[in-house]
């Protein structure tokens, strides 16, 4: 199904396996071929310690700034089919690692909760390794419910989190 007007949509990518870089440039190069979508820009990558389990490789994060004609749920099941294909295990430990995790985190202005979907992403306000790309991709921003982008970095510690060469 599609809308009326697109929408702009922040993307959150994270990865810490199989080649984690690679893994996100990937999935960057899947999201130009979304249909009625466009990829408008995305941040540099990012790489930080896991936030699950201690155990497993660091993080490579980005975050894709899109142009989506689609319903929330069809572009929640494209994503969802990417991380697939890129031999994501949707069963496997929670915060465990990953090939792929794609994340809707802004839906324009708008605020949703639905079944299996809530935007802003729950994450978003709190995590560094989202806050850092998104602030580089669109200064000022203001998170629905939350705070501009910048006031929600002063309270997060990017000590730990690297740009990718
Ligand atoms: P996480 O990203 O928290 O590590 P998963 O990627 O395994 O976890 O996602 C678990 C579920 O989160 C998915 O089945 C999806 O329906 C749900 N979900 C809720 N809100 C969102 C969102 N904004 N973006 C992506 N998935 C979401
Ligand atoms: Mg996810």
């Amino acid at each position: 199904m599609v809308a009326k007007a697109p929408t702009r949509v922040f993307i959150g990518l994270g990865s810490n396996l199989a080649g984690p870089a690679q893994q996100v440039r990937q999935a960057l190069r899947a999201l130009v071929g979304l249909p009625a979508t466009r990829l408008q820009a995305h941040s540099s990558l990012y790489r930080s310690p896991p936030m699950g389990p201690r155990w497993q490789p660091d993080y490579v994060n980005a975050v894709a700034e899109l142009r989506t004609a689609l319903m929330p749920y069809a572009l929640l099941a494209a994503l969802q089919r990417i991380e697939s294909h890129q031999g994501r295990n949707r069963n496997s430990l929670h915060w465990g690692p990953r090939t792929l995790d794609l994340d809707i985190l802004l839906w324009g202005r708008r605020r949703l909760k639905l079944p299996g979907l809530i935007v802003p992403h729950p994450g978003v306000a709190q995590r560094a390794f989202v806050l850092y790309p998104l602030a580089e991709l669109a200064p000022g921003l203001d998170v629905p419910g939350c705070g501009r982008v910048e006031q929600l970095l002063a309270h997060v510690d990017g000590g730990t989190l690297t740009r990718v060469g």
